[in-house]
């Protein structure tokens, strides 16, 4: 199979050329069109995959560019892993124009509100930010489309459940929401049931 295959936008797809990914890696084959379709996944995945692409690509092409709201938020556990999730996004949305940002902790918070307040379409960020972000009130979720949780094992053995659970309950009904994991345990299943209406299993 090819890019193509998914009817993309033609400035997506001229990115993912400039990238030189050529064809879709396996978890991109099964995800992107999942994510396309609105239907809410669940990815037993490892990093190397392409995982960042399965997601990222489906969110740029859904995302409307003349309105200005963040309508993604991906969380990962880590900053560093956000960074390079916002970096792969940035190039791929490049020609779209699509804008993303990276909000992590140890960073002003000030310069993030700033940076909140201008236009931006995706956010990629860890969670005890966020979250406060949220509280403050310096981040809406009301436009969120796409909500994906990267590294929910990880996630989760950092103690950040309720803090998932927090802006899972605050989302619109109808976001797509995608969760990545290399493995599937009973808390991350229970969550998974909680919320997400229907979801799709995908092993690779
Ligand atoms: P990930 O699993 O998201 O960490 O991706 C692993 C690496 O594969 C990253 O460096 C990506 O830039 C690269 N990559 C993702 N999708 C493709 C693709 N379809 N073709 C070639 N390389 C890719």
């Amino acid at each position: 199979n090819n890019f193509k295959d998914f009817n993309l936008n033609k400035d997506i797809l001229k990115s993912l050329n400039n990238l030189n990914y050529k064809k879709p890696s396996r978890v991109q084959s099964e995800v992107i069109p999942s994510l396309l379709k609105k239907e809410n996944v669940i990815v037993k995945s490892k990093t190397g995959s392409g995982k960042t692409a399965s997601f990222g690509i489906p969110i740029c092409e859904s995302i409307d560019i003349n309105d200005n709201s963040v309508q993604a938020l991906i969380v990962a556990p880590t900053r560093e892993l956000a960074l390079q999730i916002k970096e792969e996004i940035s190039l791929i949305g490049r020609l779209k124009k699509i804008r993303c940002s990276a909000i992590f902790g140890k960073q002003p918070i000030k310069e993030q509100i700033t940076e909140l307040k201008q236009r931006v379409h995706i956010v990629v960020a860890t969670p005890g930010r966020i979250i406060d972000h949220i509280g403050r009130g310096t981040i809406k979720l009301d436009k969120i489309k796409f909500f994906i949780i990267d590294e929910a094992d990880k996630m989760l053995n950092k103690g950040f459940i309720e803090d998932m659970e927090t802006i899972l309950s605050r989302l619109p009904n109808e976001s797509i929401k995608g969760l990545f994991s290399a493995t599937i345990d009973e808390n991350i299943s229970s969550i998974c049931n909680e919320y997400m209406r229907n979801p799709v299993t995908i092993e690779i």
